[in-house]
């Protein structure tokens, strides 16, 4: 034991932690998703430099650069590396000068097949990793949320911080009380108990989690001080799953909670799984409903729900046999099921629909994310067999809650919205507007302050927004320095993470504009500059045009997280 630990900041820092690894796995699964094309792209690239086309040595270098940039983020620091290499090749290659071009040329190939080799670890890395993550302990403990109930202080917070470290979330409550509390608000897969406390005992919890159906299959386990037979039996009686006498060993509890979850999980499987995708069955999605609507009530966040149908599926029954038919609608539910967060909730709705239910989103990032879906299945096949491979389009209708809706008005608003995709032509997404109900609703909420992210790189900028969406903020995104300045000139926004290096109209330029031209709406934002030249002059260049911070890729989504709460507090 060579270091100190201070329980109170472990605790808090180990949830944030989390979800930054949680971030950075997402964010590294999306980058090796693209990395192939711009394997494929540089390979091109080279071929139109050997034929002495200048342009693409340009675009050589701004593909090189973004890879050095972003790659790191990610923890891809070999994939970095080698870009870099690649870098300084081509910095200094004059565009005229063919002599100097072809002397690079071998070099550059022997760079790019070793990018396509990181490719390669990497994918089957990812693999794996996902494969054994399902089986491994560390997932089941990551998916699980235990509550533990006890007055004694001192063993709660060691039970508390112990139970982290095995990497599940835990929250704690001092007396019965509270617990009902936490139980009524949040979803917890176990409860560990206290037996003698003061001034509920822990029977009493008993008869609250009798009442409540949706409590009826949670794990209880009772801890108690009393190693008394008739105590023990009680608790069996009234519902109890398991008991433990204190003292215990820790490793003993630990192994019954891991026990009792992998244990209820498979039941939970079998009762709330659609067999055939494995996706969540529709009397699962019902139930999780209500609890997101009751959660609403109390913590108003969007939530967002897509209804998506396979378009034209019929015909794949017809022409290539049922069996067909299911692997596609397995391959779709697979595919979904990598693309959405965690926190997603995906359901087959009936034969070919499916619906997922997206909490802390709002309908347009909903809308995007379900067109990135839709995107994906146009371009690459969702199953295949040893015959073919089997493209579909479906159709998605998005529904964003909003007040005073059932859990059955939603889901008609986005099986509505479904139906208008299909009327115009399939192969779309339709997102229900905004009515004047609705909109009356948003005039009298604060309004939200506003922050763009501006980065050509796709996966930079959505892994950032990913990173930040949490916030109580409005996010928007610019594609490129032309596409920034456009939105800056018309709408407010408080605040802007601008990449250095853009096409069309880069960083820097673009900041420039900002602080020298008063007519454009969003003239005093503050500027965070990012970007992966570290070079002093481009620094003090940037601050001097007026931006509040700098941060060099790769950096830190916690870094950046913190001072973009900071710079929007003051903004
Ligand atoms: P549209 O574009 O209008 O949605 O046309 P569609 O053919 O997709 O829709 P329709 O509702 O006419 O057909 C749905 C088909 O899905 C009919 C049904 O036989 C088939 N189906 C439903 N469940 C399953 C299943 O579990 N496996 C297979 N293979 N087919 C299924
Ligand atoms: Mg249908
Ligand atoms: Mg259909």
């Amino acid at each position: 034991m060579g270091e100190m630990r201070h329980p109170g900041n472990e605790s808090l820092r180990s949830g944030a932690n989390q979800r930054g690894e949680q971030l950075i796995k997402e964010g590294r699964r999306r980058f090796i998703a693209e990395f192939e094309k711009y394997i494929r792209e540089l390979e091109c690239l080279l071929v139109k430099c050997d034929l002495g086309d200048d342009e693409s040595i340009v675009k050589l270098r701004t593909i090189a650069h973004t890879m050095k940039g972003s790659a790191p983020v990610f923890g891809l620091n070999r994939i970095g590396q080698i870009a870099e290499r690649l870098l300084g090749l081509w910095e200094e290659a004059m565009p005229a000068d063919k002599i100097k071009v072809r002397t690079l040329l071998q070099p550059s190939r022997q760079l790019v097949s070793e990018l396509q080799m990181e490719y390669e670890i990497y994918r089957k890395e990812l693999e794996l990793e996902s494969a054994e993550s399902r089986r491994s302990m560390g997932s089941l403990a990551a998916q699980s949320r235990l509550l533990i109930i006890d007055d004694d202080s001192v063993l709660r917070s060691y039970l508390l911080r112990s139970l982290q470290y095995d990497g599940y979330e835990v929250m704690e409550a001092s007396d019965v009380e509270t617990g009902k509390r936490l139980l009524r608000e949040h979803h917890f897969d176990l409860i560990i108990l206290d037996l003698m406390m003061y001034p509920q005992s822990g029977y009493e919890l008993f008869d609250f989690l009798k009442e409540d159906p949706t409590f009826k299959w949670l794990p209880l386990i009772v801890l108690s001080g009393r190693g008394d037979l008739q105590d023990k039996v009680q608790c069996f009686f009234l519902g109890a799953d398991d008991y433990v006498t204190k003292p215990f060993q820790y490793e003993e509890l630990a192994a019954r909670i891991y026990s009792l979850l992998q244990r209820n999980k498979g039941f939970e499987q079998m009762a709330f799984r659609d067999p055939l995708t494995g996706v969540f069955n529709r009397r699962y999605m019902d139930q999780q409903l209500q609890r997101e609507l009751q959660r609403i009530e109390r913590y108003p966040t969007p939530i967002t729900m897509a209804f998506i149908d396979i378009d034209c599926f019929k015909s794949i029954n017809d022409t290539y046999g049922h069996t067909a038919g299911d692997v596609v609608l397995q391959g779709l539910a697979n595919m979904l099921q990598n693309r959405m967060r965690v926190t997603d909730l995906i359901a087959r709705f009936g034969g070919e629909e499916f619906v997922i239910i997206m909490p802390g989103t709002t309908a347009e990032e909903g809308e995007r994310v379900l067109g990135e879906a839709l995107q994906a299945v146009r371009e690459t096949a969702v199953a295949r067999d040893e015959v073919r491979e089997y493209r579909i389009t479906f159709s998605a209708g998005i529904a964003q809650w909003r007040e005073g809706l059932t859990a059955e008005q939603w889901i008609r608003l986005a099986d509505k919205a479904m139906y208008n995709s299909k009327s115009r032509g399939r192969n779309r997404i339709t997102r229900i507007h905004q009515d004047e109900n609705e909109l009356s609703m948003k005039a009298e909420q604060p309004k939200l302050k506003k922050l763009l992210v501006a980065d050509d790189d796709e996966i930079i900028r959505s892994f950032i927004v990913n990173t930040l969406n949490h916030l109580p903020i409005e996010i928007i995104q610019a594609v490129d320095g032309q596409d920034a300045l456009e939105q800056l000139r018309t709408q407010t926004v408080n605040l802007c993470i601008l990449d250095g290096m853009m096409p069309h109209l880069d960083g820097l330029t673009l900041l420039k504009k900002l602080r020298q031209d008063q007519s454009l709406a969003s003239h005093q934002a503050k500027v965070i500059m990012l970007t992966s030249k570290k070079k002093e002059e481009a620094i003090q260049q940037g601050l001097m045009l007026g931006a509040e911070e700098y941060m060099a890729k790769p950096f830190s989504i916690v870094e950046l997280e913190m001072r973009v709460k900071r710079l929007l507090d003051q903004a």
